[in-house]
């Protein structure tokens, strides 16, 4: 189980944690709910179990989790592998042994929703459509390349399919990568940082002025 992170306020700092503690780490002040001006606020977790998210793109660590197996290594560029989920929450994902169809394993994701909610149309199409496009010999195992025929291709293919059948021009990996992944991907990183810091120290503190800056650039 994740913790769920929230923050409090206290001598003009930002303090992150998993509790609140009966004393401030900073100066030491006791802090019944009486003492803090502000209730202290929960902070969302970037992460969705994409066994529950339909029509999304994915993204998750090769091996281990975000936070748990590979949180220690995790610098914002390790192996990451990428799917895309049905309207079931099985998540379509290409590797070395071609097209996977898993049904679990994806409980802490990433994810960048590929539908809105009205697109009735695409939403009815999308399952027969998924599994047609996986069935194509382009998906072969025989076919994985880890450098340029691997997970992201895969998804980056379909994701153009859908695009064309909605009359919409193609994105390139760069396109998708900055405009639909990487926000995601750095919030995730900053998020996987504060939840390491308080898993050592209890605490992660900042000055309130230097996370306001943080918040402008997510
Ligand atoms: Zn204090």
């Amino acid at each position: 189980m994740e913790n769920s992170v929230i923050k409090f306020h206290h001598c003009e700092k930002d303090i992150y944690c998993f509790f609140v503690p009966e004393q401030c780490p900073v100066c030491g002040e006791s802090l019944s709910s009486r003492r803090l001006q502000e209730a202290p606020v929960s902070i969302p977790s970037p992460f969705v179990n994409g066994q529950k998210i339909k029509c999304s793109f994915l993204v998750k660590p090769t091996k281990g989790t975000f936070l748990r197996c590979a949180f220690i290594e995790y610098d914002g560029r390790s192996d990451l592998h990428v799917g895309i989920t049905n309207t079931k929450g099985v998540v379509y994902n290409y590797n070395e042994t071609g097209v996977c169809r898993d049904e679990q394993g994806w409980a802490q994701s990433v994810s960048v929703p590929l539908v809105q909610p009205d697109m009735y149309s695409l939403i009815n199409q999308w399952d027969p459509y998924l599994e047609q496009f996986s069935l194509a010999e382009m998906w072969n195992p025989q076919r994985y390349n880890e450098t340029d025929h691997n997970c992201y291709t895969y998804a980056l293919t379909f994701i153009n399919c859908v695009l064309a059948t909605q009359g919409k021009r193609n994105l390139t990996k760069t396109e998708f990568t900055e405009k639909f992944v990487l926000p995601r991907t750095k919030k995730a990183s900053r998020y996987i940082t504060l939840y390491q810091e308080i898993s050592e120290n209890y605490f992660y503190i900042v000055d309130s002025s230097q996370q306001e800056d943080d918040n402008s650039s997510i």
